[in-house]
């Protein structure tokens, strides 16, 4: 193991029906966000990037950060990226999701 360096998590998020889906016209997406960030023996000192993204729930198309229209992409960061997902172990980065 690494002891510092770039790593990153899913943030799964809640499922939407904001926008059509440009693949199969599909309305209902789910929403996630990854959030990659510099660490020191796991312990994360600065985030990196925070990029969001829509997955069709029908045909699993993505739409990541600039694909998905601004206001919603800011909604959808502001929910995602809570001071809460940001902690260091969190489940997800456990379970290495
Ligand atoms: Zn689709």
């Amino acid at each position: 193991m690494k002891l510092y360096g770039a790593t990153g998590k899913l943030i799964k998020g809640q499922t939407l029906t904001a926008v059509p889906c440009p693949h199969c016209g599909n309305g209902v997406h789910g929403s996630f966000g990854i959030l990659r960030y510099f660490h020191i023996c796991r312990i994360p000192i600065f985030p990196l990037a925070k990029t969001v993204g829509l997955e069709c729930v029908n045909c699993r198309w993505l739409l990541l950060d600039r694909q998905i229209p601004a206001a919603l992409r800011t909604a959808l960061a502001h929910r995602l990226f809570d001071r809460k997902s940001q902690l260091p172990i969190a489940e997800e980065s456990l379970n290495g999701v």
